[in-house]
C-alpha cells in the first residue's frame, strides 16, 4: 500500500454504495439521518436499507426508503426477503413497495428465523432467491441485485455449489450482485475469477465491513461463515470495542483492504456502516471519493 500511489493524479474514479438497517425507533432517529447526510455528501451509487429477519422491520424499512426518495436526491434500494411468507405475502409486499415507488431492490432468501437453526420453507412459499426474482419479475419491471458469498453461503456445501446458484440468480433476472463482507482478500479475487470463468458477466460489488466493534463483528463472522484472519485476531487483542483506538485500527484495516481490491481492479465499493458514517468517510476519502463542491454547498 502506498499513499503516495492512492493520492496519485492518476488515480482512476471509483464508485461507493452505502448499506443502512432501520433504526428501532423511527421517532428518535436523528443520529441515523445525520449517518445518512453526512455520507450523501460522497454521491454514493445507492444506498440500501437492509429488511429485519423474516420482515421484522419491514413498515420500518418501507417507510425509510419512502423518506429517501421524498426528501433526497439519493437512489434507495430497499432489501426484501422471503423467508417465512408465503408466495402472495411476499409478492404483496413487493408491490407495496413498488407502489411507494421503490424500482431497485436486493432480493434475498432471509436467514432462519430466531431459534431456528436450519431453514425450511414454508408450504406456499418461495425455496430461495432464484424462486423469488422470478415471482418478483411478475409483479413488477424491478431493478435486482442479489447476494454473492466469496467464502461460501454456511449452508453451501462449496464454493462450485455457489457460483452454481449465483449463475441461477443472475438467469432468473439480477442485474449485480453485492457480497457479504470478508476480510480474506485473496478469497474474494479467486471467486470473482472464478465466477468470471463461469459465465457470471454482471458487476460483482465487493461488501466492506469497517470494524466498529471487533467482538460484535467476530459474532457476526461466526454466523455467516467468513473467516477471520489470525493476525486481525492479535490486532483487535485487548482494544476496547468502539473506542477511538479501535476506530484507528480499524480504519487502518480497511484501508488496505481497499487498496488491495483497487490494485486488483475494483472500482466499485459497497459499505456495511452499521448506520454510522466516520469510518466509512474515512475509508472513502482513501478511495478518492469525497463530498463535491456541490454538495457541500447545497447541504
Ligand atoms: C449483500 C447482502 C445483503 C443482505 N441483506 C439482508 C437483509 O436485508 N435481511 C436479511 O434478513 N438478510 C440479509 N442478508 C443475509 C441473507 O438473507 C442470508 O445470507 C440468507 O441465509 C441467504 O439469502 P440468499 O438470498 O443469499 O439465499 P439463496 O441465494 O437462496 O441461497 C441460500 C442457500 O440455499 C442454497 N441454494 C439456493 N438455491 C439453491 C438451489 N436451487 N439448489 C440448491 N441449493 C440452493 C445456496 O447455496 C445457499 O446455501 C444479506 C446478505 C448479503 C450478502
Amino acid at each position: 500500500m502506498s499513499f503516495a500511489n492512492q493520492f496519485s493524479e492518476n488515480r482512476e474514479q471509483v464508485s461507493v454504495s452505502f448499506e443502512f438497517f432501520p433504526p428501532a425507533d423511527l421517532g428518535n432517529a436523528d443520529r441515523f439521518w445525520e449517518s445518512i447526510d453526512n455520507l450523501a455528501l460522497l454521491n454514493p451509487e445507492f444506498i440500501s436499507i437492509t429488511y429485519g429477519a423474516g420482515g421484522t422491520t419491514r413498515d420500518r424499512s418501507l417507510k425509510i426508503v419512502e423518506r429517501i426518495l421524498a426528501d433526497t436526491s439519493l437512489d434507495p434500494v430497499a432489501h426484501l426477503t422471503c423467508v417465512g411468507s408465503t408466495k402472495a405475502e411476499a409478492d404483496d409486499m413487493a408491490r407495496q413497495f413498488h407502489a411507494a415507488g421503490i424500482t431497485r431492490l436486493v432480493a434475498l432468501r432471509g436467514d432462519p428465523p430466531g431459534g431456528q437453526e436450519k431453514f425450511t420453507v414454508h408450504p406456499d412459499g418461495y425455496a430461495n432467491a432464484t424462486e423469488f426474482i422470478r415471482g418478483l419479475n411478475k409483479v413488477a419491471d424491478f431493478d435486482i441485485s442479489v447476494a454473492a458469498y466469496p467464502e461460501s453461503h454456511p449452508e453451501s456445501p462449496g464454493l462450485d455449489h455457489e457460483i452454481k446458484v449465483l449463475k441461477q440468480k443472475i438467469d432468473a433476472g439480477a442485474k449485480r450482485c453485492i457480497t457479504q463482507f470478508f476480510f480474506d482478500t485473496d478469497a474474494y479475487i479467486r471467486f470473482v475469477d472464478k465466477a468470471r470463468s463461469s459465465g457470471i458477466d454482471v458487476p460483482i460489488i465487493p461488501g466492506i465491513l469497517p470494524i466498529l466493534n471487533f467482538t460484535r463483528v467476530q459474532e457476526l463472522a461466526k454466523k455467516c461463515g467468513t473467516h477471520i484472519p489470525a493476525w486481525m485476531i492479535k490486532m483487535f487483542d485487548g482494544i476496547e470495542p468502539s473506542s477511538s483506538v479501535n476506530s484507528m485500527l480499524a480504519a487502518a484495516v480497511c484501508i488496505e483492504q481497499c487498496e488491495k481490491l483497487y490494485d486488483a481492479g475494483e472500482r466499485t465499493f459497497h459499505f456495511y456502516t452499521l448506520n454510522k458514517s466516520d469510518l466509512t468517510r474515512a475509508v472513502c476519502h482513501s478511495l478518492g471519493v469525497d463530498a463535491t463542491e456541490e454538495n457541500k454547498e447545497s447541504s
